[in-house]
């Protein structure tokens, strides 16, 4: 069989095994494994001279919209930088709408109205896009802000409609501004969804040439399938299409939206009660395309205020909502656990977290399960205590390295100085034993990698402000969680996550050793080449 040998290199094999060798100079590749490390086989065909550089096991972001990214990479860019103000934000809509028909849509997404002053009004977009149905997304994807025909299209034009789990911001006479909030956005929703598979087919291959450049071999899609974050109830098929076509470039994994769950109608004593046709469940699948998780949302977002706080946000009497009943959202997760599947909680505020926690706690009690590696997504502003709790529940926190830097600012003055040590925390949950993985819940904001992996260990605002410090972690454990922390978290640490005989050939090759350099080097250093199966699936330095 033909292989592929990487000699010259200096591999950081990522493998957590304390016999296991942590550096290796060279690897061979067979079949798609890797087969050796240190030991080059006499007479081997296809030798590479990686003259120095860094080998590790390829990125594996554990939490990403990669349907969202690869369509955003259509859409009016909206984040700050480059838009600094409403007056560029409307500026900026107002060019597209110039090359859009009478009718059509003009879509934008990533603002931050922490950065630009406010939230756009549908008026001033109405002036900027004269008869154009205008759909902003904010950076957090938890709210939106329309103009007036698409509040026309959906009869809230002059007053707002209750929306459980969500809300229709409305102006001091009761007039919808545009700002529609969390489940509210469902509303829009039913203007556009479901999308034809062929257009998610085209953005997963968008993303999966971004994701490639940039060393990622392996990603989570956080929610398929139904609620705000679906495309389409579909949308699988597209990851099958971009596949069979392909084009899907980087191995995916992908968590069911709660909504599609739906009783099953299996035998009693099977336990069955929440799960997909055929009993189709976590695990699913094979290494390029999987199902992974239940995706539950409990709360929204810290930015946009939305997540679910026990005491105020700073400045407010507001504590968030729950994006569901609790009686309900804590239902819907021992349903999941009973029914044999990993379940993934959006929870970002403590109140939030403690249903999760609570949730997790009632389910393995009433139904033990072995090493059901439950998940909280983000798990964003969290007590001393819930640390403790998650660790002995076996919980997998997955918070956003990256959100430091772009969304910081904005959380720090939403919680308030007596929280900012509860702010995405990492190092505490190292020592409390929990594996962290690495992620970037992109296009949230930036996906690339090594931003992720800088800024876990520098832990600043883009303002330049400390972003609790203490919490911030050594370049070693932040390569750990973006390999074999993503790699646990998806349950396959047994094929991936480290440089290790029998082990997937997927791994990324950088310009220099990020555990070398100081750390405001990191985000700078170079992907030279990423190698997905054995393959080179980016060689921009021409190795292969
Ligand atoms: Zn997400």
């Amino acid at each position: 069989m033909t292989g592929l040998v990487l000699v010259n290199a200096n591999v950081l094999t990522m493998d957590p095994d304390l016999s296991a060798r942590p550096r290796a100079s060279a690897l061979v590749i067979t079949g798609g494994r890797i087969t050796a490390l240190d030991e080059v086989p006499a007479g081997s065909e296809h030798v590479v001279d990686l003259g120095g550089a860094t080998v590790l096991p390829g990125f594996h972001d554990a939490h990403n919209h990669m349907i969202g990214f690869g369509m955003s990479l259509a859409e009016v860019e909206l984040s700050s930088p480059p838009v600094g103000s409403l007056d560029e934000l409307y500026a900026a809509v107002a060019h597209r709408a110039g090359t859009t028909a009478p009718g059509e849509w003009v879509i934008g997404a990533g603002y931050d109205q922490n950065k630009l002053g406010g939230h756009p009004h549908r008026d001033a977009l109405d002036r900027a896009a004269p008869g154009r149905r205008v759909w902003l997304r904010h950076t957090s994807g938890h709210m939106c802000v329309v103009n007036t025909p698409v509040l026309a299209a959906l009869g809230i034009d002059g007053t707002a409609a209750e929306v459980p789990g969500g809300r229709v911001a409305v102006d001091s006479g009761g007039r919808p501004t545009g700002l529609l909030e969390e489940r509210a956005q469902l509303l829009v929703g039913s203007l556009v969804y479901p999308y034809p598979l062929a257009e998610l087919t085209g953005a997963i291959a968008r993303a999966a040439e971004v994701y490639l450049a940039e060393g990622v071999t392996s990603c989570t899609e956080a929610g398929i399938g139904g609620g705000w974050v679906a495309h389409s109830p579909a949308e699988l098929a597209a990851y099958a299409a971009a596949r069979e076509q392909g084009r899907l470039g980087v191995r995916v994994e992908l968590m069911a939206a709660r909504e599609v769950l739906h009783p099953l109608g299996a035998h009693p004593d099977d336990n069955l009660v929440a799960g997909l046709d055929l009993g189709i469940t976590s695990g699913f699948g094979d290494d390029w395309l999987r199902l992974g998780a239940v995706k539950i949302f409990a709360d929204g977002s810290l930015v946009g205020r939305t997540a679910a706080l026990h005491d105020p946000y700073d400045g407010s009497d507001g504590t968030g909502y729950l994006q569901a009943d609790a009686a309900e959202l804590t239902g819907a997760i021992i349903a999941a656990h009973r029914s044999g599947w990993q379940v993934a909680t959006h929870a970002i505020g403590d109140l939030a977290i403690d249903l999760a926690l609570d949730a997790y706690e009632q389910a393995l009690a009433e139904y033990p399960r072995r090493d059901p590696r439950h998940r909280i997504e983000h798990f964003a502003v969290v007590r001393p205590r819930q640390v403790a709790r998650a660790a002995a529940l076996g919980v997998i926190a997955v918070p956003q390295g990256r959100f430091a830097t772009e969304l910081g600012d904005g959380m720090l003055a939403a919680v308030g100085p007596d929280r900012h040590a509860w702010l995405y925390r990492q190092r505490s949950l190292l020592d409390a034993g929990m594996v962290l993985p690495g992620s970037s819940d992109r296009p949230v904001v930036a996906g690339a990698p090594l931003l992720g992996i800088a800024d876990m260990v520098n832990r600043r605002t883009v303002s330049g402000a400390p972003f609790n410090p203490d919490e911030a972690i050594s370049a070693e454990a932040a390569l750990r969680a973006w390999t074999w922390g993503s790699a646990y978290a998806s349950r396959a640490e047994h094929v991936k996550g480290s440089i290790a005989p029998g082990k997937l050939a997927d791994l990324v090759v950088l310009s220099e050793d990020p555990t070398a350099v100081s750390p405001d080097r990191i985000a700078g250093l170079e992907v030279l080449a990423t190698i997905v199966d054995g393959r080179f699936a980016y060689d921009r330095a021409g190795l292969g």
